[in-house]
């Protein structure tokens, strides 16, 4: 079994965004030439989300909607954590848009179902930030 590691870094210059990462992520694949395996993406942040699932910009403003619901931002003074800081919000829609995906590797290629694709999800933006990919198979 053959095992590589990958550093995403995003600046994203917004607050909050939604990144299709999945040209990236299957460059990476082709480059390792793993035919059969698994493949982990990762936020390695705690106010960022990895996660599956359609490249509709009505879904992607959907789940602005329905996080800043859950979780506005303002007033910030409404959270405990946001004692020095401002992004207690952020950790929260992290949390439930998830941390990481692992996907299989079929034939050479992300096997997804229809539709699929992975997205990267800032939820407190302006600095620089990593997602890891790590491969493993042969
Ligand atoms: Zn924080």
């Amino acid at each position: 079994m053959k095992s590589f590691r990958k550093e995403l870094w995003f600046h994203v210059p917004t607050r909050r965004a939604f990144v299709n990462i999945t040209r990236q992520v299957s460059e990476f694949l082709l480059e390792c030439g793993v035919r059969e395996g698994l493949i982990l993406v990762n936020a390695m942040h705690i106010t960022a989300s990895v996660f599956i699932n359609d490249d509709e910009p009505g879904l992607h403003h959907d789940y602005e909607q329905w996080l800043e619901d859950l979780a506005p931002h303002e007033p910030v003074s409404r959270y405990r954590h946001n004692a020095g800081e401002d992004n207690a919000d952020a950790h929260l829609k992290r949390q439930i848009m998830g941390r990481e995906v692992v996907v299989a590797i079929s034939n050479g290629r992300m096997d997804f179902g229809p539709w699929e694709q992975i997205f990267y999800g800032e939820f407190d933006g302006g600095r620089q930030k990593r997602v890891l990919v790590k491969i493993i198979g042969e």
